[in-house]
């Protein structure tokens, strides 16, 4: 298989990682619980939860311990690939590449503007996770474009609970258009972590310039603007290991590879092993039982009576499935959670408090579940 089928296949995984997240965004929305949130499926949720999670607590809300192993799997998948989840498996990365096809034009941003505006995404990373853990929430979800993205398909809620993302969304979108992986580059705390860890990584693009014939193609093709031909070794923390360098270069494979240790991986090779390594990794986990993002279906619950504590409940379930969940009579139910009988059964529990204004769900669940 040549370059060009390289380019095509990580396409096709991009595109496949993408329509499956929004699939699952999707079924989370409309079928609720038994489906995984974009929160705990994301692995930055795992840096904000670290902190409960070491001091023995019960996981930050919207939290699974499945979203703690994606998260470590994450950090030795960027020792060892380095960005490569940013390059080949990030679905917000690849939405902000196919916006980038559609590109008309590309702005060039001065250097020394750009130079410091890539280093925001680093104070992103130390104010969010310093207010993830003293605060003990997912601190940065208000205004992460991601999970509003997620909730595309009910506008009211995007605009209601995720208009600083939804901003920060729109913003994306449209600067994607004149500059690539906009967000990556300037904003995404997640990439600032893989990029810190990164560096420790012994996979990286590698040019010979005994044999490199100085064209500039691979510098011109980087979505992260990296002077590629002018470097023997790509070691900044910014590349995220698309491959596109080596995939454009007029003598792949010779001048300019991809090596990791003593091997040199192909374009193709790296997209393969990299994306199978990930996902056969979750695969496994998820067979040895230790990859749990979601909660168990009422079916799951029947069978093995095994009824969830009130600590449990997501805001996301209907008053009648929190019952459901913890095993409850209906109406004890409601007098647990302090919910007037005249609120509707199907009322969602975060939206208790249309009817009750003040209600707050998540601090009566914290009451309640430690009493
Ligand atoms: S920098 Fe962030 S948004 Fe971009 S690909 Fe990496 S994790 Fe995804
Ligand atoms: S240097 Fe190559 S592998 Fe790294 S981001 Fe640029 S094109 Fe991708």
């Amino acid at each position: 298989m040549g370059k060009k089928s390289s380019g095509v296949i990580r396409w096709a995984v991009l595109g496949i990682i993408l329509g499956g997240s929004m699939l699952i965004h999707y079924l989370h929305l409309v079928g609720g619980v038994r489906y995984p949130s974009v929160h705990s499926i994301c692995p930055y949720g795992g840096i904000e939860n670290l902190w409960a999670w070491l001091a023995g607590r019960a996981n930050i809300q919207k939290i699974f311990s499945g979203t703690m192993v994606l998260f470590f799997l994450t950090i030795v998948f960027a020792l060892i690939f380095r960005r490569s989840f940013c390059g080949n498996i990030c679905p917000f990365g690849a939405l902000q590449e196919l916006l980038g096809l559609i590109s008309p034009k590309k702005v060039k941003i001065p250097e020394v503007v750009d130079k410091h505006l890539r280093k925001v995404k680093y104070i992103i990373l130390i104010l969010s996770v310093f207010m993830a853990w003293i605060t003990l929430s997912l601190w940065l979800s208000p205004f992460d474009p991601w999970a509003a993205f997620a909730h595309i398909y009910k506008g009211e809620e995007m605009i209601e609970e995720y208009l600083i993302g939804t901003i920060v969304l729109v913003a994306t979108v449209i600067a994607s258009l004149f500059i690539s992986r906009a967000f990556c580059k300037y904003l995404c705390p997640a990439g600032a972590l893989y990029a810190v860890i990164g560096k420790l990584s012994p996979y990286k693009v590698t040019r010979d310039p005994k044999k490199c014939i100085k064209c500039g193609v691979c510098t011109q093709k980087c979505p992260m603007d990296i002077e590629v031909h002018s470097c023997e070794r790509v070691t900044t923390a910014e590349c995220i290991s698309c491959n596109r360098c080596v995939e454009v270069c007029p003598g792949a494979g010779s001048m300019i590879y991809t090596k990791l240790a003593r091997f040199n991986f192909k374009p193709l090779a790296s997209v393969i092993v990299s994306v199978t390594v990930f996902f056969g990794s979750i695969f496994l986990l998820d067979a040895a039982g230790l990859y749990t993002v979601s909660l168990p279906t009422e079916a799951e619950i029947v069978e093995k009576a095994e009824y969830l504590g009130i600590s449990d409940l997501r805001g996301s379930m209907t008053i009648e499935q929190g019952a459901f969940y913890t095993g409850k009579e209906l109406g004890d139910f409601y007098k647990i959670m302090e919910i007037p009988t005249n609120v509707p059964k199907d009322t969602l529990l975060k939206y208790v408090n249309q009817y009750v204004p003040g209600y707050d769900f998540h601090l009566m669940k914290a009451k309640k579940g430690s009493d």
